[in-house]
């Protein structure tokens, strides 16, 4: 791993925690993860918004970190999955799927998690869509993990809606960037360069897809 501004004195988390977090369903390689929970501590004490929650496995991951610091997590979903979540895409998971709405639902997996992982006193369930969410957030924030749906128009959204309340210091994590378009999808890589053209960020790590910046 090639961690820029990483410290040798991170605490490992705590093992039921990771646990736990290895054993929910979601998109996150297991260094990512690990990646993600090291990052975390560094930011500081405060409201932490996680967009785009799935099931919670990165939940997991912010959670843990937010638990050590002191800080609050919010994790922001709609809990019906995105576009390469729905049948006959991809990334469809059929157990998923609940069978009043013909939708995939993911809250009662994230109840769980959270439950499992003793979470629930640290991270706040905010079920909405990212436009409905972003006309009344006003809270500063001193984390942002942007991993929410990943249309350049909604990444795009979710970027210019919540970056914006994002404390000097406080961290910005960006999931899915890829270099390189036969690696993954473009529009986590352009908020990630949009993030550095605008120059209030500093780059502070990088691991597999995850990108860590800090606000100046
Ligand atoms: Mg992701």
């Amino acid at each position: 791993m090639a961690r820029r501004g990483d410290t040798p004195s991170m605490p490992p988390m705590n093992p039921v925690r990771a646990a736990v977090a290895d054993a929910t369903k979601g998109f996150l390689p297991a260094g990512e993860g690990a990646a993600l929970h090291d990052a975390a501590l560094s930011a500081p004490a405060g409201t932490w918004l996680e967009v785009g929650t799935y099931c919670g496995k990165s939940t997991v991951h912010l959670g843990a970190a937010a638990a050590t610091v002191g800080a609050q997590v919010v994790t922001l979903d709609h809990h019906r999955g995105s576009e390469e979540n729905q049948p006959g895409w991809e990334w469809h998971d059929p157990s998923l799927v609940d069978p009043h709405t013909g939708r995939l639902e993911t809250l009662p997996s994230l109840r769980r998690t959270l439950w499992d992982a003793q979470l629930d006193d640290v991270v706040s369930v905010v079920v909405g869509s990212t436009q409905q969410v972003a006309r009344w957030w006003t809270t500063p924030l001193t984390l942002l993990f942007l991993d929410g749906n990943h249309t350049e128009e909604v990444a795009q959204h979710d970027f210019a809606a919540f970056a914006g309340h994002l404390v000097p210091g406080g961290l910005l994590l960006i999931h899915d960037v890829f270099e390189h378009p036969e690696d993954g999808g473009r529009p986590p890589w352009n908020v990630f360069r949009r993030a550095l053209y605008v120059g209030d960020y500093d780059e502070v790590g990088v691991t597999g897809s995850l990108r860590v910046l800090r606000r100046r």
